[in-house]
């Protein structure tokens, strides 16, 4: 008997309500109710029930349904496939695009998307090209869908040039296409290009160029350079067009207000959002660890806890990251344990930061420990923090041990290859030390110049260790001078053994009194108002000189100074540093 063509109609409609609302044991139901009437080999029927199965998580039995069934139409196709890319089975979607091409079929303007998807996935550009010529022969490039997923799929895989001339040969242009070229520029930290593609968007109407995608992005640009007048103003559009409400761009705010050193603009955005993906939850604990705020790092824990949200693999680097700038051993040791419970195994950034909070506080053999159990082979970060602890805790002799076993592992970044030469240095083993310089020039890693920078309106001013090329130059290095009489007076000795020993970049070189720092300092002096704290952000760690000498600035002026390192936030008043020294 052929089922009703109402019956049918009234199926459908259910089974979208039902995909809709995600309801799966109500839509396993129906489905058995389908063989039962026999609708099962209806097309349309079949289609909605894979889509069914997609939304619900479940693509293997979309899959198996696609596979019983007989009349496979371009609609089947594509549902199966999209049903494959939403679950984040990319291999599979693009597996079964290529299947649907040998059949016969074209692809269309929502299969190739989908495919193009998976491929960003993968990132695999050979698969780009192939798609990008599939487009080109079946004349869908000129379609605004096709075009723009294959800018978001070029730039997804880093080729940002090909991206741009699709993007500029696009006839129409929509939010994905201008979204997908910007995160494409944010990922690379071509920040300017970034930005100047933002303005574009703008100045043509926003309400059809802008949406949560491309504002995170901007928001994560102007963090990392930490452009925060922009920011502020990024935000200001963020809440004029009521986006600001989306945890995607919530999460985001909070990581600028962190990375600009105003972690109060960071609780503000997190307390006005009721409704929080864990994301933003991750955003506020990084930047309380960050901040030194690390009471509140585990009370957010706690609360986290309380209103049902699960932490992930992220959480728990922030908690173990806020232990080990606190020194809070037992504590780290606590939340370690705690992953397993959560059904969570530590990544090797895990064992980093233990390694980290043992070697810091002293405990080189528990360090060791920690490392000797790891399940896989430690990474260069897990040494790292193992040689930190010994440069700490003058421990010549496990360094050089340390340092061998790096040296077995070939190739390393710079920053652990000069760890590597002091380690051995200090240990008296020159020709090690020299070897491990040689192989930093042979390698043609260039070490990283040490540069401050602070913000003043909308402009940066960016000072390297020793720099006279800003046009305040003279009342700077004055100020400095005159700085350094009051701080004498206020019993402040240079200690000049950090000129040789802890600096990594080619700071050394340079009069330790003129470090970045100092002078973006200086200069803040010479520019903001009393009241206004002086925000420098420095790309290398701060060397202990620094770090000193900042505290008598900071007593001598009546001012507030924070400072961003390459790794955490110091905040001086009064004499006093909200690392307790610590850092
Ligand atoms: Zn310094
Ligand atoms: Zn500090």
């Amino acid at each position: 008997m052929l089922p009703l063509q109402s019956d049918c109609r009234d199926v459908c409609k259910v089974l979208v309500c039902l995909t809709h609302s995600r309801s799966l044991p109500k839509g396993l139901q129906l489905h058995a109710y389908v063989i039962k009437l026999g609708f099962e080999a209806l097309p349309l029927v079949c289609h909605h029930l894979i889509n069914f199965y997609s939304k619900t998580n479940l693509p293997h039995s979309s899959h198996k349904l696609f596979d019983s069934f007989p009349h496979k139409s371009a609609t089947t196709w594509s549902s199966v496939i999209s049903a494959f890319a939403q679950n984040d089975l990319p291999h599979l979607a693009l597996r079964f695009f290529r299947r649907m091409l040998r059949h016969g079929l074209l692809p269309d303007d929502h299969t190739l998307p989908t495919a193009t998807k998976s491929c960003a996935a993968l990132s695999s550009l050979p698969t780009a090209h192939s798609l990008h010529a599939l487009a080109l022969k079946s004349a869908n490039h000129f379609d605004v869908f096709v075009g723009s997923s294959l800018v978001d799929m070029y730039a997804k895989c880093g080729e940002i040039n090909i991206a741009r001339k699709v993007f500029d040969e696009m006839p129409h242009k929509n939010v994905v296409s201008w979204s997908g070229l910007i995160y494409g520029y944010s990922q690379l930290g071509l920040d300017e290009e970034a930005l100047n593609l933002f303005k574009c968007a703008l100045q043509q109407d926003y309400d059809i160029r802008v949406n949560d995608f491309t504002l995170s992005s901007v928001l994560r640009v102007c963090s990392a350079s930490t452009l925060f007048e922009l920011g502020k103003q990024v935000h200001g559009l963020c809440f004029k067009t009521s986006f600001d409400s989306s945890c995607f761009v919530a999460s985001s705010l909070i990581s600028l207000y962190s990375k600009c050193g105003v972690v109060e603009g960071g609780y503000k955005v997190f307390e006005e959002l009721k409704v929080r993906n864990l994301g933003m939850w991750n955003a506020m604990l990084i930047a309380c660890a960050q901040h030194a705020h690390t009471g509140k790092t585990f009370e957010l824990f706690e609360e986290m806890g309380s209103v049902g949200m699960k932490p992930n693999f992220i959480t728990f680097l922030c908690l173990l990251y806020a232990c080990s700038h606190a020194g809070l051993v037992e504590r780290g040791k606590h939340y370690f344990e705690l992953m397993k419970d959560h059904g969570i195994e530590p990544g090797s950034q895990h064992y980093a930061t233990m390694v980290d909070l043992l070697g810091r506080a002293g405990k080189l053999a528990e360090a060791v420990r920690v490392i000797e159990d790891m399940p896989m082979e430690p990474t260069e970060s897990v040494w790292g923090a193992l040689l930190t602890g010994c440069r700490i805790h003058g421990n010549t002799e496990l360094a050089s041990f340390v340092a061998d076993r790096v040296f077995e592992m070939g190739a390393v970044s710079s920053g652990i290859n000069v760890l590597l030469s002091n380690a051995y240095a200090a240990a008296g083993r020159w020709e090690e030390a020299a070897r491990a310089r040689k192989m930093l020039r042979d390698q043609g890693i260039k070490k990283e110049t040490g540069l401050s920078w602070v913000e003043e309106g909308n402009r940066v001013h960016t000072f390297a260790a020793g720099d006279r090329s800003h046009g305040k130059t003279k009342e700077i290095y004055e100020k400095l001078e005159e700085l350094g009489e009051k701080m004498a007076k206020a019993g402040y000795v240079a200690d000049t053994s950090f000129v040789l020993k802890e600096v990594d970049g080619d700071e050394k070189s340079q009069t330790i009194r003129y470090h970045s720092e100092r002078l973006a300092i200086a200069f803040g002096l010479i520019t903001f108002p009393q009241e206004r704290p002086i925000r420098v952000m420095k790309n290398l760690r701060v060397c202990g000189d620094c770090h000193t000498a900042i505290k008598f600035i900071s007593k001598c002026t009546q001012r507030v100074i924070i400072v961003r390192d390459n790794n955490r936030f110091h905040r001086f008043e009064e004499g006093k540093c909200t690392c307790g020294d610590y850092w």
